[in-house]
């Protein structure tokens, strides 16, 4: 697998990353089995997979302690490039997101931890608060940067408007947002600021919680968060699927998996270095890295656009 810079961070990475929100985020998922959680780490490290992406979130912390597991087990954190999220503040029973300096320090601290590493690759504040600057946020974690704690500034679901606030010094090295063919406002709100600025975009939801893998069909039902999902119920899901085996009928044209095809899709978008598919199983994380091996004409490219335009 050929690898690619990652924005201005310098990294080399493969373009198939690894989400993790459904390694240990027993808060996400119910019934998660964590062997299998690692078990799919390790298939895809000993595979070439070498992005990973957790958050303190993903199992209140647990996510972070698997996939640092499974590196110490593995003896490769300095082959691997580790991004991981803070901002999640537990106030009176509930969690909302801090922003403070002081905070995301901690937060980092805490993090190194739980990964058992004394680095970090790429941190991102997970969410925007609505007090601090955000140009004060990042330059907390410049400061870390400088002190070599991370070596790479991310912000995630941040507004264009926070994002532009957030970079005001130009530290944002990436961006992670929310986009797939079902979901693209990011083309027009952050692409071409982020593309101006040289800032990698991470999407995130990249199958669109499963839908554009292309497995599902009308009596998919689902019992986890995605039960709350407006495009996986009702007309919307049967509309969705409708787009979808369009997309089936590329892919067979083309003798590729639909899931590969979508991942090809994204990185054939400027701002877009790596993706992050979540995975369930170890099957998945290798029928995914092989996405990477799959380059879109430009025909088949608009084709793809269209449907979901
Ligand atoms: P996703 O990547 O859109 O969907 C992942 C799901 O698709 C898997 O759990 C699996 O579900 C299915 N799948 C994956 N590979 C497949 C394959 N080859 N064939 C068939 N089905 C396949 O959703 P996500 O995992 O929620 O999001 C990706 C990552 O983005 C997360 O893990 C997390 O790291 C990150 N994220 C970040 C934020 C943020 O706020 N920054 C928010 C959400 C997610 P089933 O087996 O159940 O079908």
């Amino acid at each position: 697998m050929q690898k690619t810079v990652m924005g201005k961070t310098g990294f080399e990475v493969n373009p198939i990353g690894l989400g993790t929100n459904a390694v240990g985020g027993h808060n996400l998922y119910p019934n998660l089995d964590e062997k299998v959680g690692k078990e799919l780490v390790r298939t895809g490290m000993q595979n070439g997979l070498n992005f990973i992406d957790t958050a303190f979130i993903y199992g209140e912390g647990r996510s972070e302690e698997l996939v640092g597991e499974v590196m110490k087990e593995e003896n490769n954190r300095h082959d691997m490039i580790l991004a991981t999220k803070g901002s999640h503040k537990m106030v009176d029973g509930e969690y909302i997101h801090d922003n403070h300096p002081d905070y995301l320090k901690q937060c980092v601290d805490n993090s190194l931890k739980r990964l058992q590493t004394d680095y970090i690759d790429l941190f991102y504040i997970h969410y925007p608060d609505n007090e601090t600057p955000k140009y004060e946020a990042v330059g907390a974690l410049k400061e870390l940067k400088d002190a070599g704690k991370i070596r790479a500034i991310g912000v995630s679901n941040f507004s264009a408007e926070q994002l532009r606030e957030a970079n005001t010094d130009g530290y944002v090295d990436v961006y992670q947002g929310e986009y797939n063919l079902l979901s693209r406002d990011a083309e027009r709100d952050i692409f071409p600021y982020a593309i101006e600025q040289h800032i990698s975009f991470v999407p995130y939801f990249p199958f669109a919680s499963g839908i554009l893998a292309g497995k599902y069909d009308k009596d998919t039902t689902f019992t986890d968060f995605r039960k709350n999902m407006p495009h996986l119920q009702g007309e919307q899901f049967i509309k969705n699927l409708e787009k979808v085996d369009q997309l089936k009928q590329i892919a067979d044209q083309k003798g590729v998996e639909t899931a590969h095809l979508v991942l090809a899709w994204y990185l054939g978008q400027k701002p877009i270095d790596v993706v992050i598919p979540g995975a369930k199983k170890p099957e998945q994380v290798l029928a995914n890295l092989k996405a990477g091996e799959i380059k879109l004409n430009e025909k088949e490219w608009h084709a793809i656009d269209r449907i979901f335009k």
